[in-house]
């Protein structure tokens, strides 16, 4: 240990590798994390599985938000900070609070309609979160509200953070044309102009997004001049009009935060919020936050970590890849990516690339 932290205070320097990612400026970014009190010894794991992968190196030392829309006891704090300083970076850790006017329900939802749709969603054993209408602010909060948190609004870039989740790899370095390289997510995303990554991406459950895209269109149609040229539309429908249901898994996601909070970005969000569907359905942040990529960004402006390995229950993702697999502590065989749910082929074919299309199985 003591090495390690010898080590830790000495410039930033790795003997593999080309050095260049240190010499630009780092970015404004932080690790974001909306979590509950009772969540703590799983959040911890998913601090340390980052410190580990990431944020340990002397390069990096990123800062870690943590948001509630219930005040943090004090030993949930200290937990968290103790945890945190004895990391060779020790990230300066804030704490904030989530407003009511960002959490509850908005006024202009019908309750009583959106009470029904609860109740009779809670009773399929077939929709997770269902019943749930904390689950539903949580997915209204994580679509767009979080994005202008007075903490979060200091950040040019956020990294999402859930509890229970894990990193497999070594995230400093990258396979690039031959050789390793230094690679820093957030300085790789601002110096290569993507606006978005991900690691997962699978079928969302039909019945939480029925009408979500007859109002996606409605924005659409109605913003023909915030629409670019070029998008990703593609990887969200296959004929151009009806959801494929395809999305990237936003528990683990990193983002240049300009683009949640660009005009087109917001105007779409304040219209699905009018609509209402995060309550009368239950629209995830997931799908939502997808499709505005999709139609918002083109290809090259989102980035698939494919040097990350990665678990949220109940899918891991390992790269196939031997080179890349071998900084990892996962088993490549037993990636997610052999599944029949999910959506890789598509994010395939939007990047020009054809592979074998898996039969995806919409029905579930
Ligand atoms: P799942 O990943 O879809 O199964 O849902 P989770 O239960 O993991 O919730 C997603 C994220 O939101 C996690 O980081 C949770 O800690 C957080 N979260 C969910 N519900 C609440 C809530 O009511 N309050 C707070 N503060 N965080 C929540
Ligand atoms: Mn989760």
């Amino acid at each position: 240990a003591a090495s390690r932290f010898r080590q830790a205070s000495r410039p930033y320097y790795r003997p593999w590798s080309s050095g260049s990612h240190v010499r630009t400026p780092k970015p404004k970014a932080a690790f974001v994390v909306l979590v509950r009190e009772h969540e703590l010894h799983d959040v911890l794991l998913t601090l340390k599985e980052i410190q580990v992968a990431f944020n340990d190196d002397v390069g990096t030392g990123y800062d870690f938000v943590f948001l509630s829309e219930t005040k943090f006891t004090d030993y949930f704090k200290s937990r968290v900070e103790t945890f945190l300083a004895h990391r060779p970076t020790k990230p300066r850790v804030r704490w904030g609070f989530v407003e009511d006017k960002d959490w509850k329900m908005p006024e202009h939802i019908d309750y009583y309609r959106a009470q029904a749709a609860m109740e009779v969603m809670g009773k399929s054993n077939l929709i997770p979160y269902g019943g749930s209408q904390t689950y539903r602010q949580m997915c209204r909060y994580m679509s767009y509200p979080i994005f202008e948190h007075p903490l979060v609004m200091e950040y040019d870039y956020y990294w999402r953070l859930e509890p229970h989740t894990r990193h497999f790899c070594d995230l400093t370095s990258a396979y690039e044309d031959g050789q390793w390289v230094e690679r820093d997510p957030f300085r790789y995303m601002r110096d290569n102009g993507k606006k978005y990554a991900w690691v997962l991406s699978l079928l969302e459950y039909k019945t939480t997004v029925r009408t979500l895209m007859v109002h996606v269109h409605r924005w659409r149609d109605a913003n023909r001049h915030l629409i670019p040229e070029q998008s990703s539309f593609d990887f969200i429908s296959d004929d151009g009009k009806a959801y494929n249901l395809c999305h990237f898994w936003s528990n683990f996601e990193i983002a240049d935060l300009s683009f949640y909070r660009s005009e087109a970005y917001r105007s779409f969000f304040h219209s699905l919020d009018r609509a209402g569907g995060f309550f009368y359905e239950r629209w995830g942040d997931a799908p939502v936050h997808t499709i505005g990529a999709a139609m918002l960004l083109r290809p090259d402006e989102i980035w698939k970590v494919d040097y990350a390995g990665y678990t949220h229950p109940p899918y891991m993702t390992c790269p196939r890849d031997a080179k890349l697999a071998s900084r990892c502590a996962c088993d490549p065989q037993a990636s997610f990516e052999y599944d029949r749910s999910n959506c890789e082929a598509k994010w395939d074919k939007i990047q020009g690339r054809n592979t074998t299309e898996i039969i995806l199985d919409i029905n579930r």
